[in-house]
């Protein structure tokens, strides 16, 4: 699957569920792009702007969707990764800020 492919696969999954892809088309390509290097060199798709274990069970909560994408998304209006935002932050309703900070505990 290449990342437009899989862009489009997730767009209208994932606004059914109330998150917008980061209308910076690009952008969404780029962290598409390092999932599907995570899914070949794991076996899954964890997030691609964190180093993951490498082990499924340790790397759990970071597979994308992360756990963590709800609370951020709601907080910030935007995912760690900015991959996903909420409506009012892909329309410029609320600004999003410049990083979202790092929750995951490596363990
Ligand atoms: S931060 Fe965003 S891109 Fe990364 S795993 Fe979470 S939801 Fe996916």
């Amino acid at each position: 699957m290449t990342p437009k492919e899989m862009y489009e696969m997730l767009k209208p999954i994932q606004e059914k569920k109330g998150y917008c892809f980061n209308p910076d088309y690009e952008w969404c390509l780029d962290v598409i792009e390092g999932m599907l290097t995570n899914k070949a060199r794991y076996g899954y798709t964890s997030c691609p702007c964190r180093l993951a274990t490498g082990e499924r069970e340790r790397d759990k909560e970071i597979v994308c969707p992360c756990v963590f994408r709800e609370e951020d998304v709601r907080k910030y209006d935007c995912c760690y990764c900015r991959l996903y935002m909420s409506p009012e932050g892909a329309e410029g309703k609320r600004p999003v800020p410049e990083s979202i900070p790092e929750r995951w505990l490596r363990k």
